[in-house]
């Protein structure tokens, strides 16, 4: 079965193609700059690379172009639209409402709708991607994979805010998570790693966006993002964790107006708002010339992270193994040393020479007698949408 996977953004489309079940990768590319001057187009497969700049004012013009090559003669993967017997669609806010992966129908479009309130920047480009979908894929069936599924297992002792109760009954205000996908697949990658029937485990998705989530058995029981994903660690450019008392201090001693806080702490702090630089090959770079705020937003970021791995041993009661995933886990050995430094009382040891090493899989970088496994496991979200596409559907 061939399944198309879309992750549809303000301004871009990511997409694979795949076959499933043998997880065959037939294609993938990215639509970028949608909407905005010289659109970008990128589209690999095992025998041809495509990258022009070009004119895609809307969604519909970026998935048409995708589809066109897609098709094509010379470096096309299908001979027919209808060889897409599925696509699934990446979905950031599901709310309470969608536990799990989710066959798309008008109510469910309705629902994905609904909950921009509570995701406006994902969930309207999620669904501007699922109508374009279902025009230009008319027979294939579309998926929904929610990134807030996984974490609807956190129980209420910590999905709940500390607020008046009728905000969490009336209007929702709770914690819902986010980076699903990735959490759940290299968690289960990790659990067959571990070959553990009952595991406790920690996974760090550090990228651009940064979450980390306790998984007990398999299960989300808590996560570092929250309402909105601006909370928790310290990201590329949100603030994560943050003092409420700060925003009345801007708003009425600083004169900011409620966009530009949310401008400030979404956009320009983080590692950005601390050094200047949101990318963390910079900010390594800048550390190798003996730039101290660079050094120091490192050190802070490790800090933060280690704080959340104290909090969430101490909430599952134990901890057989940490794993580092996505750009900065996969990548940033730095990362991984200043965040398992000092961390023997809780038995994390890393091996140095390990840790510098790269694998394509499950990767191991503890040392001998460490305690806790320490995990290097590279996040592939496209193929966990896939093969949760794949499992709705077959299962049907
Ligand atoms: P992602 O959001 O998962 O694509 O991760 C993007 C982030 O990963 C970038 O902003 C970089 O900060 C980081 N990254 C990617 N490659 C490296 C690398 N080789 N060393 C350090 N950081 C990296």
């Amino acid at each position: 079965m061939k399944i198309l996977v879309i992750n549809s953004g303000s301004s871009s489309i990511k997409f694979q193609l795949l076959q499933l079940p043998e997880e065959t990768l037939l294609c993938k590319g990215m639509a970028d700059r949608i909407g905005v001057n010289n659109s970008q187009l990128e589209y690999k497969t095992q025998a041809a690379q495509i990258k022009e700049t070009l004119a895609l004012n809307n969604h519909q013009q970026g998935l048409q172009k995708i589809a066109e090559l897609l098709l094509d003669p010379k470096v096309g993967v299908i001979q027919d639209k209808s060889e897409i017997a599925v696509v699934g669609h990446r979905v950031v806010q599901g709310g309470s409402l969608f536990a799990e992966t989710t066959l798309i129908n008008d109510r469910v479009k309705q629902e994905i709708q609904a909950f921009a309130d509570l995701a406006p920047l994902h969930n309207l480009p999620n669904y501007a991607g699922i109508v374009v979908a279902e025009q230009l894929f008319p027979g294939a069936q579309q998926v929904a994979v929610f990134d807030t599924a996984f974490h609807q297992s956190i129980p209420e002792v910590a999905n709940q805010y500390a607020l008046p109760k009728k905000l969490y009954t009336e209007h929702g205000i709770q914690v819902y998570g986010f980076h699903g996908v990735s959490h759940q697949y290299v968690s289960q990658q990790a659990i067959q790693y571990l070959g553990l029937k009952q595991s406790k485990i920690i996974t760090l998705h550090l990228g651009n966006g940064c979450s980390m989530t306790a998984v007990k058995d398999g299960q989300s029981i808590d996560h570092s993002m929250g309402f909105t994903p601006s909370t928790g660690l310290i990201m590329g450019s949100r603030s994560g964790d943050l003092d409420p008392g700060i925003i009345f201090h801007l708003v009425d001693k600083l004169g900011y107006t409620l966009d530009e806080v949310n401008n400030l702490v979404n956009k320009q702090s983080g590692l950005l708002g601390l050094t200047g630089y949101r990318d963390l090959r910079d900010i390594e770079a800048q550390v190798g010339q003996g730039n101290r705020d660079c050094q120091l937003a490192i050190e802070l970021s490790a800090y933060r992270i280690k704080k959340y791995i104290g909090a969430y041993t101490a909430a599952m009661n134990g901890l057989d193994a940490i794993v580092f995933t996505a750009g900065i886990g996969e990548n940033s050995q730095l990362m991984r040393a200043s965040v398992c430094t000092d961390m023997d009382y809780y038995g994390i040891e890393l091996d140095q020479d390990k840790n510098q090493q790269k694998s394509e899989g499950v990767q191991e970088i503890s040392s001998g007698t460490s305690a806790v496994k320490v995990l290097v496991i590279p996040t592939k979200e496209e193929l966990e949408i896939a093969k949760q596409a794949y499992a709705l559907i077959y299962n049907d």
